[in-house]
């Protein structure tokens, strides 16, 4: 059986739901197997495109073999499998680096997650950027277009729950943790209260303690 290789848009500013519609009607699209080896039907799509010419790739089927599980691959690129393929670990791993290296660029770097997170296009969401560039690691590029991806993988594996929303509260943590609370001046070493304005942090047992849930430091209403 042919292994079959198209070049597929998904634009990544839908909405959640559409943007998983999406992705699973182009997998409706493919034939059935007939049996394993030379029998199984195998699907690579081209997904992005990055500015060295690399392309991330999804490929079926996946791992585990089931539904509409895929694998995202990055050409020409070694993470912690060895291959083409990134772990979660990837991501985070590097992302723990960048911000050791700028804490302030750092800052940029996750809201920018954080417009992926909430269904912007990478693309766009770059176009903002200026260039945002770390001595380490892998380019701000590769970081938010496998991000999105990654994202849309939770979305569909995670179907009734919100894998999305767990990536988001890693993505946090990476951020937030180690900076101090702006009441009791404490390292914060748990999920904090943050202030989605002034990025003033709160740690759990002040912010249980705020009147109004308002930020101590600029007046905004916390993100509860
Ligand atoms: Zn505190
Ligand atoms: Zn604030």
């Amino acid at each position: 059986m042919p292994s079959h290789k198209t070049t597929i848009q998904i634009d990544g500013s839908l909405p959640r739901r559409e943007l998983r519609r999406k992705v699973v009607d182009q997998f409706l699209k493919e034939d059935p197997g007939t049996g394993t080896g030379d029998n199984t039907s195998r699907y690579t799509y081209y997904v992005e495109k990055l500015q060295d010419g690399s392309r991330i790739y999804l490929t079926r089927p996946a791992y585990l073999k089931k539904g509409f599980d895929f694998r995202i691959s990055v050409e020409g690129k070694v993470f912690l499998t060895g291959r083409d393929y990134p772990k979660h670990d990837d991501i985070f791993e590097d992302l723990e680096k960048k911000k050791q290296e700028n804490p302030t660029l750092y800052k940029k770097l996750h809201k920018a997650m954080i417009r992926i997170w909430n269904c912007e296009e990478p693309s766009e969401v770059l176009k903002d950027l200026n260039a945002l560039e770390f001595e380490s690691g892998f380019t701000v590029e590769l970081i938010l277009k496998t991000l999105k991806w990654f994202l849309i993988e939770q979305d569909i594996r995670d179907w009734n729950y919100s894998g999305r929303g767990m990536f988001k509260s890693r993505l946090d943590k990476i951020a937030y943790l180690g900076s101090l609370c702006v009441v009791c001046g404490k390292i914060i070493n748990r999920l904090p209260w943050h202030c989605p304005l002034c990025e003033a942090c709160v740690c759990p047992l002040c912010a249980y303690r705020i009147e109004n849930l308002r930020c101590p430091k600029c007046g905004t209403a916390l993100e509860v």
